[in-house]
């Protein structure tokens, strides 16, 4: 049972009316301002920590940020936490059941896998990432979960999509080990040479997509491909970039090996995917053209990690070893060379909801713990052109925020976990009410505003105390142990 303020009546609202003010990105946007106070923020900028600060967030929109008087009430009051801008995860693939063995789609259906994804973008967003660029995917299931979260009609991050990616015959993104008389569903477009790269393009911009991926290389988790080999050529490249640039799109490219990232630098997508093997060559390509790069390397942590117990096959983990240690080093090469590097994870491969555990190795691989979290917002918003309205705390940016234990540049796993998440302003999830009913989805949409229900003796007055944590909570003082402290809007608290 979720206890939440009713904040006109100032009163506590009943379980549905508390529900829906958790979930509804809507409630914020209709029902006008919230105001949010903890122990602290982090301007990721500056790197430099506001004690006691006052978000006010109005129709979704931050409208302030000022410290607090000691007087002044807050709609919640999170307590002991620090409190970050809303991640950005730049390379996912919520579509589908996270499926390591390479055939498993062939068994899933497009239904399956489009309400696998309502799912994945549940847990993706109590991870705390708050958008996604999602980087792939089938039968546009991707435009229409896109266009479901935005509708309020489900919850999930904000999404930018890039329906199917552009694959050469033979390549990433083609079955590669099947005789040639099955015909089967490729799972991307495949596309070769300038014209049909075009029309490929075309298409998925025609149907919804708001990014185009372009396979370049050869892949990790496909059969019969070498990253380290270039499949398309530099003017095909060109010809994706131009027909996306010509309705305003982007192009992100996936590429392993140098050659296919000097390519894809130089044919002017706007970022590169894992970036593996960076040489010299490579690395002031990217510096010329502006290039950002997106490095995954806890994806292949992950199928090192797990290995055949989670069901990765031979090829993969032999391609995971050959991989791991170059992306960490290309990695470690690019932060010193002042490459924007921006977060991205591919979790698809590995599950969703992990988001955050990449943060570690990038710190790992010679970011401080402040640069790490940049590239999840101020580098991310960049890279997605958002740079006006996502990926900080102050006015004119959404109101999207988390709230993590303890101080993240001290130890940037605290990140992993997430206490709180707001999107548009909406309390999204709390550690310690977390929101199984689906029946709370159901009234977003009605025409009438919903009422909060009274308690009665049959229906208990929900406590305000915290209920247990669904998972070990981080230590932390003080009142906020994974409570809210609703406060009434009189500002008494
Ligand atoms: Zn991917």
């Amino acid at each position: 049972m979720i206890s939440v303020f009713c904040r006109k009546a100032g009163q506590r609202a009943g379980w549905i009316g508390g529900l829906v003010a958790l979930l509804s990105s809507d409630a914020a946007a209709a029902g006008g301002t919230v105001t949010i106070t903890a122990r602290r923020l982090l301007d990721v900028e500056s790197g430099q920590m506001i004690e006691r600060p006052l978000i006010r967030i109005e129709d979704g929109v931050i409208t302030a940020v000022t410290p607090r008087a000691a007087s002044q009430g807050a709609t919640y009051d999170l307590g002991d936490v620090t409190l970050l801008p809303g991640l950005i995860d730049c390379h996912t693939h919520l579509i589908g059941s996270p499926s390591p063995a390479p055939y498993d789609t062939l068994r899933e259906t497009t239904a399956h896998a489009a309400i696998e994804g309502v799912a994945n973008a549940r847990a993706t967003l109590e991870a705390g990432f708050t958008t996604v660029r999602d980087l792939g995917s089938r039968e546009y299931a991707d435009v229409a979960l896109r266009d479901a979260i935005a509708a309020g009609r489900v919850p999930g991050p904000r999404m930018l999509v890039a329906v199917l990616s552009l694959s050469a015959t033979g390549g990433h993104g083609d079955w590669n080990d099947l005789p040639p008389d099955i015909e089967i569903h490729r799972p991307a477009a495949l596309a070769d040479g300038v014209e049909e790269v075009r029309k490929a393009v075309r298409l998925n911009l025609k149907y919804g997509a708001d990014w185009i991926k372009i396979l370049v290389t050869g892949g990790v988790t496909s059969a019969g491909t070498d990253p380290q080999q270039a499949d398309y050529t530099e003017e095909e490249i060109h010809a994706a970039v131009v027909a996306a640039r010509a309705r305003g799109r982007d192009v992100a490219a996936h590429a392993h090996g140098a050659a296919g990232i000097i390519r894809a630098a130089r044919a002017g997508v706007r970022s590169v995917e894992h970036a593996s093997y960076l040489n010299d060559e490579a690395i002031s390509e990217l510096k010329r053209q502006g290039t950002f790069i997106v490095p995954n390397p806890y994806t292949n942590f992950y199928i090192l990690d797990r290995g055949q117990s989670a069901g990765f096959v031979d090829y993969e983990i032999e391609k995971s070893k050959q991989i791991y240690y170059k992306k960490m080093d290309s990695l470690r090469r690019a932060v010193s060379a002042g490459i924007p590097v921006a977060y991205g994870t591919d979790a698809g491969v590995q599950p969703h909801g992990h988001n955050g555990r990449q943060l570690a190795l990038y710190v790992q691989a010679g970011m401080t713990p402040l640069a790490a979290l940049q590239s999840a917002t101020l580098v991310a918003a960049r890279l997605l052109r958002q740079e006006h309205r996502l990926g900080r705390l102050k006015p004119g940016f959404v109101g999207d925020l988390l709230a993590v234990a303890g101080d993240p540049l001290q130890r940037i796993q605290v990140v992993e976990s997430p206490l709180f998440v707001f999107k548009d302003g909406a309390l999204v999830y709390s550690r310690s009410a977390r929101i199984n009913d689906t029946r709370a989805l159901m009234p977003l949409r009605l025409a009438d505003p919903i009422k909060p229900i009274a308690p009665t003796a049959a229906s208990p007055t929900p406590s305000p105390a915290p209920a247990a944590p669904t998972s070990p909570a981080p230590a932390i003082k003080a009142t906020g142990q994974g409570s809210i402290h609703p406060v009434p809007a009189s500002g008494k608290p």
